[in-house]
């Protein structure tokens, strides 16, 4: 949810905002909605920067009339969020005294920022972690008439709670978009109204994070209305006031989102139960240019709308997912229409939004051909496969079986959907592990998901060969980057996993990645008897290295280690790291006395070099022994 707020690339395309009347009852409210609290962050070097109590008054004034009035157009009413003001009307804020000088502070300590706010309004009886802050620091310095991003500047947290951190300045004043002065700078010099613009759009954009909302992009069919505030629209805030562009606004898949929210609806009291959402039914087809979503959703709360995020992979990040909209009607059905297609690579994102405030997130990753046809096969084979591993899961052997034996012959022509099949047919036929002592002395690799470890554990769960916890979105397939492995390990970080080798085996070849469908952070480290052999960078992407291969003379045991690597960037702590191993041939042992050796590598040199040995190349079993 954590997002970092500059980004450079501009959106090629612009939205729309639909009208939908939304029959779902929204869950009642306890109370009205908390306001939003105002923390005003001074370093010890700094004093409060001059007319702050009315300038920022001003400037949150305004972003609360920007979203009120996107709610307004995208027709929910003129719903925002609230401010909380004192008995002559003037803005509450509370101000925290830095304990460091301005220069202490990076751009990555929100953390730290926040952690000062926290003990502070702690001593004053406010708990920080239960409501949504923006916190404005005196952390944007002047240099030579140049304007330098000290500190942090993000946002994240969901419907119920989150924090923004953003920069006060003298020149940062709503009353100012329409300036066309000089006397600004971002990134070059600029007038005091794109200043504000910037700044103010800032705010707007990361009290945006701080409710829970992802980045989108605004469709070609909206252009005339400008830029996506979760786009590039923090940059085009107010622009429309000094005649410079149409400005900002707020999409209809964020209006969505934020209808029930805990700061737009209204207090809420603890749930009688946790929310739930399935999508019970989807069909696919490609009409007119468009991918078009027909299906059934239930939910409970009952679920109002679909937003949906059509993201391309071709640029990186998510500022450029197009968003969609569409109502889910009392009975559940919905339909949805995605268009401005893309060739390449794309996944939707679908999120099923509930009246409580909160929602369930489906994704697809799917390719559009030169000519803008879709395969629409992730869509159509999503709820089968799903309907399969959920039989898997329920320990329903003849039916998981009998559903993937169907879904074999339904998609006959889609591989990727046949392997996971056919992969879902050998998980349900499992073989003990055995130990590498009990294996036939042969040629060739040994997947490490068919032996027996000496250490197994794992942060969360338990550990798994060649399947993964079966956890939301309803899959049990090892898969990075959208591609799927039949063998290997999947382990929540922190994990350790040891293998006894006796110096009988002289090489480990595996990759690693994140598994598909999790956020969070790992270190992937691997040890011979003590010596660390390797460690990899922070993975935080879903991307698979290309194989890495460890050689010794003969190893005398081999550990590799997971290690999450926590909050990152001082944000928002990670929950959940997941983490897995895996490669092309599994994550794979090779004896000593067999084949091409390369004893010569010395234990601390990581073998990155080709070794092109007879390396196992095949899926499930390539290396014998297979389960
Ligand atoms: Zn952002």
């Amino acid at each position: 949810m954590d997002r970092l707020h500059r980004q450079t690339a501009s959106c090629l395309f612009l939205v729309s905002c639909t009208v939908w009347a939304h029959a779902a009852a929204p869950v009642a409210r306890d109370g009205p909605a908390p306001p939003i609290r105002i923390v005003y962050f001074v370093t010890s070097d700094r004093a409060p920067i001059a007319g702050f109590q009315e300038r920022l008054d001003r400037v949150m004034t305004e972003v609360q009339r920007f979203y009120r009035q996107g709610m307004q157009t995208a027709g929910y009413g003129p719903k925002t969020f609230g401010l909380d003001r004192d008995e002559q009307g003037r803005l509450r804020m509370d101000v925290v005294s830095g304990k460091h000088p301005m220069r202490s502070y990076g751009r990555n300590d929100a953390g730290r920022v926040r952690e000062e706010v926290k003990t502070a309004l702690a001593a004053r009886g406010i708990d920080v972690d239960r409501q949504t802050i923006v916190i404005f620091q005196t952390l944007l310095a002047w240099e030579g008439g140049r304007a330098i991003e000290i500190g942090p500047y993000v946002g994240g947290g969901d419907q119920r709670a989150g924090t923004a951190w953003v920069y006060d300045d003298e020149r940062l004043d709503a009353r100012l978009l329409g300036s066309r002065e000089p006397g600004g700078y971002y990134g070059r010099p600029c007038s005091v109204g794109e200043f504000n613009s910037h700044y103010i759009g800032g705010v707007a954009h990361e009290l945006g994070h701080a409710f829970g909302l992802p980045h989108d992009c605004q469709r070609v069919a909206d252009r005339a209305r400008g830029l996506s505030l979760m786009g590039g629209g923090n940059h085009t805030y107010g622009q429309e006031l000094r005649g410079e562009g149409p400005g900002s606004f707020l999409t209809a898949a964020s209006a969505m989102l934020l209808a029930y929210s805990r700061p737009f609806a209204g207090e809420q009291a603890a749930p009688p139960r946790r929310p739930s959402g399935c999508l019970c039914e989807l069909d696919a087809r490609f009409a007119g240019g468009k991918i078009v979503l027909t299906g059934e959703v239930i939910a409970e709360p009952p679920a109002f709308g679909i937003a949906a995020f059509n993201d391309w992979a071709e640029i990186p990040a998510d500022y450029d997912a197009v968003s969609w909209t569409c109502p889910v009607a009392d009975d559940g059905s919905f339909r949805l229409e995605v268009g401005e297609l893309r060739a390449g690579a794309s996944q939707l994102r679908l999120r099923v939004c509930r009246t409580d405030g909160t929602s369930s997130q489906y994704a697809f990753d799917y390719r559009v051909d030169a000519q803008g046809t879709p395969d629409l096969t992730s869509f159509l084979s999503r709820l089968p496969l799903a309907e399969a591993v959920g039989a898997y899961a329920a320990g329903d052997r003849r039916r998981a079986a009998a559903l993937a034996a169907e879904l074999q012959r339904r998609f006959a022509d889609t591989p990727d959907v046949r392997r996971k099949a056919a992969h879902l047919e050998t998980l349900l036929k499992p073989r003990p592990p055995r130990g590498l002592a009990e294996l036939p002395d042969q040629a060739g690799p040994v997947s490490v998901s068919d032996v027996r470890f000496r250490t197994a554990t794992v942060g969360w769960g338990r550990p798994l060969f060649d399947e993964v916890l079966i956890e939301p979105p309803d899959q049990c397939f090892l898969q990075v980057g959208g591609q799927f492995f039949e063998r290997g390990l999947y382990a929540h970080a922190p994990a350790r996993h040891e293998l006894v080798l006796d110096r009988k085996w002289r090489r480990f070849q595996t990759s690693y990645g994140l598994q598909d469908g999790h956020d969070g952070s790992m270190v992937f480290v691997v040890q011979d008897d003590g010596r660390e052999l390797f460690r990899s960078p922070t993975i935080r992407e879903h991307v698979l290295p290309s194989d890495s291969r460890f050689s010794n003379g003969a190893f005398e045991s081999v550990l590799w280690v997971l290690s999450g690597s926590g909050a990152g960037d001082g944000r928002k702590p990670i929950e959940c790291s997941c983490a897995m191993v895996a490669g092309r041939a599994a994550c794979s042992l090779f004896r000593t006395g067999v084949g091409p050796s390369r004893a010569g590598v010395g234990p601390r040199r990581v073998a990155a070099h080709a070794e092109t040995g007879a390396l196992g190349r095949g899926p499930a079993g390539a290396g014998g022994s297979a389960r």
